[in-house]
């Protein structure tokens, strides 16, 4: 997507550990233009599939995932990173190590909010060793609906992740692909077309 690039391109900040930051935009000043342009986006591209709902996880994944929801005209469901008291019924967990955090959370979902029997989307800012991702799809798998794909903004393709999620079956889709961050220059895939 032609103009997520650009905006990596002329924001984005290179950190150590082949982490881009990009709070400028998408992880704490949010551009709601761009975020809903995404979500139409990612809408378009799975158009071919009949989705149920969108599936992210807090905090990050929200606003994207909200933008596809609303695009896709169909509910968003964040799993939560901590156990709160207010989560006294039953819930889907699965463990996640945090790329940026480097901990391991519980992400969870109430089993309410994810039917069995369902077509899930799973969205999500970013694609690093694909811990979030598969987390996510665990938790669909566990209530007995099927994962349509798992949505993108930015997929550092260079790290596992993007291999572990093609190697594990799921349609992936990314709005940005990035091959490299080497040297602090952000080198996106060639010819990759949206
Ligand atoms: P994964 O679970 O695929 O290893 O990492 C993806 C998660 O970690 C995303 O939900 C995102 O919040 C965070 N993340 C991973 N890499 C980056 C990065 O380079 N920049 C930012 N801002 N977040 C990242």
């Amino acid at each position: 997507m032609d103009s997520l690039e650009k905006r990596i391109a002329k924001e984005g900040r290179v950190l150590p550990g082949n982490v881009l930051k990009v709070d400028s935009f998408l992880n704490h000043q949010i551009d709601p233009f761009l975020c809903m342009d995404m979500g139409k986006e990612l809408a378009r591209i799975f158009s071919d599939v009949h989705i149920d709902r969108v599936l992210t996880v807090e905090a990050s994944g929200i606003a994207i995932g909200l933008a596809a929801a609303y695009a896709l005209q169909v509910p968003l469901v964040f799993a939560k990173k901590r156990k709160s008291l207010l989560m006294t019924d039953e819930v889907y967990t699965a463990p996640v190590y945090s790329y940026t955090k480097k901990e391991t959370n519980t992400i969870s979902v109430l089993t309410q909010f994810l039917p069995a029997g369902e077509n899930v989307l799973i969205v999500d800012d970013f694609l690093a060793n694909g811990e979030a991702s598969l987390g996510l799809a665990s938790l669909v798998e566990q209530a007995g609906s099927r994962v349509a794909g798992i949505g993108i903004a930015v997929d550092k393709a260079f790290q596992n992740g993007h291999e572990r999620i093609l190697k594990a079956g799921y349609r992936l889709e990314s709005l940005a692909v990035i091959t490299s961050l080497e040297g602090g220059r952000v080198t996106f895939q060639e010819g990759h077309e949206c």
